[in-house]
């Protein structure tokens, strides 16, 4: 039986692990896809203390992996179909349907930024098209760039990329807003702000970096192009809970609640990271809910076993 299984191999995931296997805890993180988690999309990351020249996300990772192996973390390469809880033990149910046993399971399986799914998205990613203003609009000082959506998030990060870009576009699909009023009022009133309604993109262009974006007016047809060196897609995220949602409290969004020791609603059974309910979604917190969850994951067993 394991100690302590976690779900998900990004930055919380990572940090539990290196806490529990650092604590003498045998602990496995399951991650289905790469290690690192979406902070690989993120070309260099330049708010995460430490590294004052910055790191690219990549590297940033890497440092983490090494570090969560050298304490003995096991690590695999397989999905979670369904988690179970039977009291003291736990089970994991992997996607090739073995069943593993534990005393405790961290959740740290993220959440996913909704896609646009047009031409130049996947290619631009990290050299232009960015999902965190908070990560890389520091990258845009003086550029113009393009945001999408019409929802909070989509004006919060616009009127903070109007602190650094000379421009900021703000491209919706309908001519009415889904922000709240003093977000729109707030952003109404940004000089730097330029809302495009009715237009859809339909292509992010450029070379080896994004140097604009091909959109489509949906009442015409019309075809333009606007010139921006980024383009920061917000148009809602998806939270990586459909395996966990039978069994785990979630809020109306279908992020996990947990208390500020990261327990979930069921005891032994922790979430860390995108996946909860935080006002802050960043490699800095997702580490910091790792390592709580890993502590008390291990006063949790201390306690009961
Ligand atoms: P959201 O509220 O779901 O808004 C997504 C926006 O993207 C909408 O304007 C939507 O357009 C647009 N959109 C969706 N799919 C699209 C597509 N395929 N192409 C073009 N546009 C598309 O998402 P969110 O802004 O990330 O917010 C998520 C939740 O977090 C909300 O409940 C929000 O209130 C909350 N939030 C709160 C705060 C805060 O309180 N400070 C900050 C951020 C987020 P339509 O409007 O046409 O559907």
């Amino acid at each position: 039986m394991y100690d302590v299984i976690i779900i998900g191999g990004g930055p919380a995931g990572l940090t539990a692990g290196l806490y529990a296997a650092r604590g003498g805890l045998r602990t496995l993180i399951c991650e289905e896809k790469v290690f690192g988690g979406q902070i690989l999309m993120s070309y260099e990351v330049d708010n995460y203390p430490g590294f004052p020249k910055g790191i690219s996300g990549m590297d940033l990772m890497d440092n983490f992996i090494k570090q969560a192996e050298k304490f003995g973390v096991e690590m695999n390469y397989e999905g979670v179909k369904s988690i179970e809880d039977e009291g003291k033990t736990k089970y994991v149910v992997l996607s090739n349907d073995t069943k593993l046993s534990t005393k405790t399971i961290i959740i740290a399986a993220g959440a996913s930024p909704n896609k646009l799914n047009c031409p130049g998205e996947k290619k631009f990613t990290g050299k232009g098209v960015s999902y965190c203003a908070t990560c890389d609009g520091a990258f845009f000082r003086g550029r113009p760039v393009a945001v999408v959506g019409g929802g909070d998030s989509a004006l919060e990060e616009a009127l903070y990329l109007a602190n650094l870009a000379s421009k900021v576009y703000v491209i919706h699909r309908r001519d009415q807003l889904r922000a709240v009023k003093v977000l729109q009022d707030r952003a109404f009133a940004n000089k730097k702000l330029e809302f495009i309604f009715n237009h859809v993109v339909k292509e992010i262009q450029g070379d080896k970096f994004v140097n604009g974006v091909l959109i489509e007016n949906t009442q015409t047809g019309e075809l333009s192009r606007l010139e921006v060196e980024g383009v920061f897609i917000y148009i809602g995220m998806t939270p990586n809970t459909k395996f966990v949602e039978d069994l785990i409290k979630l809020d109306e969004d279908g992020y996990i609640i947990v208390n500020d020791r990261m327990e979930t609603n069921i005891p032994g059974i922790f979430a860390a990271g995108d996946i909860r309910v935080t006002p802050l979604r960043q490699v800095l917190t997702a580490a910091s809910d790792g390592a709580i969850a890993a502590s008390c994951a291990q006063k949790y067993i201390e306690m009961n076993f």
